[in-house]
């Protein structure tokens, strides 16, 4: 249950000074999940890429999946150009309600300041031998196909899990040739203000 999928992340957080969410309350719970594209506009899954300036600036991509955020930590950002392959690190899961959180972590993991670079709804497109896969099964399978309806983010992106140099975290993430692609564009170095609140990662560190 989503509840026993936040181990790691309570377990990373323990003792240190963090006004994360905790991820034991009615956030996971009441999250859980509609089956997907059951209901047109309303109950679409969501996403968020959170800008996170830590000991290395990385963007946090995260994906409602069964009542959790599934996450990669994506060094370089999302790439909107689909020459681009953006090496993705999967990371503990989030609980649902880290979807809009902002704000400094004063010290201990992850220590630093979090913006929501980037949010919306997405629908899952992956698809084997033509029938469509659940995305926990796609997941587990290591192939995920996603449209991202965001404000920087449109269109689809694969995720693939590549196992790079033997590292079972290592996914990587990369822009679908659509209406969402750009090859000019580059969002993770222009455009680096919070589109919740328009803040920057240095408005927070005040
Ligand atoms: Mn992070």
């Amino acid at each position: 249950m989503a509840e026993d999928k936040l181990t790691d992340y309570r377990r990373k957080r323990k003792g240190s000074r963090t006004d994360e969410p905790r991820g034991t309350s009615r956030g996971a719970a009441q999250g859980q999940s509609k089956p997907e594209g059951a209901d047109e506009g309303g109950s679409r899954p969501r996403f968020v890429v959170q800008r996170h300036d830590a000991t290395n600036l990385h963007f946090d991509v995260r994906l409602e999946i069964d009542g959790v955020l599934v996450s990669w930590a994506v060094p370089k950002g999302p790439s909107v150009n689909p020459a681009d392959k953006r090496l993705a690190h999967r990371t503990e899961d989030h609980p649902l309600d880290y979807i809009d959180y902002e704000g400094r972590i004063e010290e201990g993991y992850g220590a630093g300041t979090v913006i929501v670079w980037d949010t919306g709804t997405y629908e899952n497109l992956t698809e084997d031998d033509g029938e469509p896969v659940s995305a926990a099964d796609a997941l587990a399978g290591g192939h995920l196909k996603v449209e991202l309806h965001g404000t920087k983010l449109t269109g689809a992106f694969a995720f693939t899990h590549t196992k790079m140099g033997g590292d079972e975290a290592n996914w990587m993430l990369v822009k679908v040739d659509d209406h969402g692609a750009d090859r000019r564009r580059k969002p993770t170095s222009t455009q680096n203000s919070s589109v919740l609140t328009d803040r920057t990662n240095a408005d927070l560190e005040e």
